[in-house]
């Protein structure tokens, strides 16, 4: 890294810090006045303690490379809470390495940090998108609960569980589609069903063997492998119940769903990969991903997204963990 590179992208951190507290200076203070029982309510300062407090962190901005009126108008527009903030961050001035993205959570910065530390040869990006998408912390050890089931971009994996008692608005499969009486969401069938005839003018042709799967029958499939693997092997390739993608109703496995029958070496496959996204649809476990997914190449397993988030992963090479990780962060000051 050289010098002007890096003061540019601690310059560039400092600006969105700036916009960051001055965008979100509203919130901030609806939040400063409730705060959770445990957590001390900030105490009155003198104010020569306010004056030494505007010095240090006008200091430490200019160190940053953010000076002058811009550096006053973003302390003058911060709260206590937010000044608080920037005077930590001020004094870490290597965290700003972090908080250049939009998708940066401050109250994730020493993770970043300390992921960054264990995997020195990524990027500060690539760290805060795998810290962003839970990838520190083991997997099932607390999924979130997923906050809006029906959205085409939710993310269910290990990290993220539908609650058990979630079933999506769901229609019947013609037989013509699928080997199996199955069900999917009309908005995901509908896709599949142009897919199926988009392929079928290149002489192939795609069905579903498994599409919807309910929490209760997940739960059934998840055991049977871990009776049989045991559950550090069955995590690889099963889902445990509410983490199952299967359970939102825009999942299909399509033609097989075994490694053993080689799906990556059909022309069928080739085709998927070329032009699911066209449909709406992401190849969900890809090969070379599965350390960022937690799950090992399944070439048949295709996620419904909507054509507009399916070609921006599929251009920029994204599984949908990578995608949800650079969604912008809550505004900061947010608890997690
Ligand atoms: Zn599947």
């Amino acid at each position: 890294m050289n010098g002007v590179n890096a003061s540019a992208r601690v310059l560039a951190g400092a600006l969105v810090l700036g916009l960051a507290l001055v965008v979100g200076g509203g919130p901030a203070i609806q939040r400063a006045a409730a705060h959770p029982a445990g957590q001390a309510a900030p105490t009155e300062q003198t104010a020569p303690a306010k004056a030494d407090q505007e010095q240090q962190a006008l200091g430490r901005l200019a160190q940053c490379g953010l000076e002058g009126e811009r550096a006053q108008a973003l302390w003058d527009a911060a709260d206590g809470e937010r000044r608080r903030e920037l005077l930590v961050i001020t004094q870490a001035p290597g965290w700003l390495d972090y908080l250049q993205f939009d998708f940066s959570w401050l109250e994730r910065l020493e993770r970043y940090e300390a992921y960054h530390a264990q995997h020195p040869e990524i990027t500060a990006e690539e760290a805060v998108v795998r810290v962003n998408i839970g990838l520190d912390l083991p997997p099932y050890a607390d999924p979130e609960v997923v906050e809006d089931p029906d959205s085409l971009t939710a993310l269910v994996n290990q990290y993220h569980a539908l609650p058990a008692d979630y079933v999506p608005e769901l229609v019947e499969l013609d037989a013509v589609y699928t080997n199996q009486r199955d069900t999917l969401r009309p908005v995901a069938y509908a896709a599949f069903a142009d897919m199926v005839r988009g392929a079928a003018r290149e002489g192939l042709r795609l069905y579903n063997v498994s599409a919807y799967r309910s929490y209760a029958a997940q739960q059934w499939v998840y055991q049977r492998w871990a009776n049989q693997d045991g559950a550090e092997e069955a995590d690889t390739y099963s889902a445990r119940p509410g983490c199952s993608e299967h359970q939102t109703g825009l999942v299909l496995d399509i033609n097989v769903a075994s490694t053993d029958a080689h799906f990556e070496e059909t022309a069928e496959y080739a085709w998927l990969k070329e032009n699911c996204w066209r449909y709406g649809f992401l190849l969900r476990f890809p090969e070379g991903k599965e350390e960022i997914t937690g799950y090992r190449f399944e070439p048949w397993h295709y996620r419904y997204v909507g054509v507009e988030t399916a070609r921006l992963c599929w251009e920029r090479g994204w599984t949908l963990e990578e995608y949800a990780a650079r969604q912008s962060a809550p505004p900061w000051g947010r608890g997690t």
